[in-house]
């Protein structure tokens, strides 16, 4: 039988283009409680949502694909700050400018950036600097 796990989420949409009630098929196809703190949601605009999901752990691994498939950036830090690498271009501004390295080049040979969460501080340096909007803060 597995544990009941509670993980705080910071949900990053791009574009809420999801025509899918998120919350409601959280808590019905995917049996969690959820208890939302922050949110800022409207159908043009970006936005964010601070929440706590508890469940089992294998119910909260399937609602995390759930809302990937949505287009939403999850944060499992449940830190304010997101990185969506779709976004990205990889041009490397943010890397200087980050104190912690949580933004960094993960490979030498092709420059591709990657996103720490753990080493985020939430600084907010890489917002500032980046030039595509791929760093976001909820806060
Ligand atoms: S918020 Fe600060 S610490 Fe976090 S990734 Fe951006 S620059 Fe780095
Ligand atoms: S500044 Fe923005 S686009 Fe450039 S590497 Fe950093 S996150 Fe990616």
């Amino acid at each position: 039988m597995s544990q009941t796990l509670t993980k705080k989420l910071v949900l990053f949409f791009p574009r809420y283009d999801c025509e899918q009630p998120i919350i409601y098929r959280l808590v019905k196809d995917h049996n969690l409680i959820v208890n939302v703190y922050r949110a800022k949601v409207t159908p043009e605009e970006e936005g964010y949502l601070v929440l706590d999901v508890t469940g089992d752990g294998q119910d909260i691994d399937n609602a995390m694909e759930f809302i990937k498939s949505c287009n939403v950036v999850v944060n499992h830090s449940g830190k304010g700050v997101s990185w969506d690498e779709h976004r990205c271009a990889h041009c490397g501004q943010c890397v200087t400018h980050c104190p912690t390295d949580a933004l960094h080049v993960a490979d030498p040979a092709t420059r591709r950036i990657a996103f720490d969460e753990d080493e985020c501080i939430e600084c907010l340096a890489c917002i500032k600097v980046c030039p595509f909007g791929a760093c976001a803060s909820a806060f």
